[in-house]
């Protein structure tokens, strides 16, 4: 496709990036469900896989899907909101880069029609949705968005201080999420 192979040349913020861009995405227009993320780590960049690292396996866990199937495009498209390593923060990694996502997310998505977008963490949270909710409360409220969005929070073990206090999205949550997943595969 044109506009994978433009978002491979891109280099419109490589002056922000630490490293040269290297774009990591998985597409297909037939893919059932799409997955929008934050940006990749630096184990993602460094192997050129989308969520090859702790936060992928977490997050393979909590979708229920193996390896196999996670990596297959005409199953799962994942598009995050900035396709480049952004680099490190204080603590954790920097944002997406703003630059990223208004310039390939509509061009690319038109193509494709997922039964289920799972937004994962605030960055792409905020992008999509139209409410001023804070994180917490969307997973609270995760019916409100669908049948169109699933919401999650990032799977990254940095979150573990939020998961152990939010015990009850593990614990009910995300077993109805994982139910509403399975009815799309
Ligand atoms: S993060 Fe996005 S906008 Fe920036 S260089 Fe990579 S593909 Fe281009």
């Amino acid at each position: 496709m044109d506009i994978i192979k433009a978002i491979n040349l891109c280099s419109i913020c490589a002056n922000h990036l630490p490293l040269p861009p290297r774009p990591i995405l998985q597409f297909s227009p037939l893919a059932k469900i799409l997955i929008i993320g934050q940006a990749p780590g630096i184990k993602a960049h460094e192997s050129h896989k989308a969520w090859h690292d702790a936060s992928g396996k977490r997050l393979r866990e909590w979708l229920k899907l193996d390896e196999k199937q996670f990596y297959t495009p005409s199953i799962l498209s994942i598009v995050p909101m900035g396709f480049c390593y952004p680099g490190k923060a204080k603590s954790g990694d920097l944002p997406p880069r703003p630059e990223c996502a208004p310039k390939w997310h509509g061009e690319l998505l038109k193509t494709s029609k997922p039964k289920l977008v799972i937004l994962i963490g605030k960055h792409a949270q905020d992008y999509y949705l139209t409410d001023n909710r804070k994180l917490t409360e969307r997973l609270q409220n995760w019916g409100d968005y669908q049948p169109k969005y699933m919401v999650l929070p990032h799977p990254s073990p940095r979150n573990n201080i939020w998961l152990k206090k939010n015990a009850w999205f593990e614990k009910t949550v995300l077993p109805q999420m994982q139910q509403v997943l399975a009815s799309h595969l």
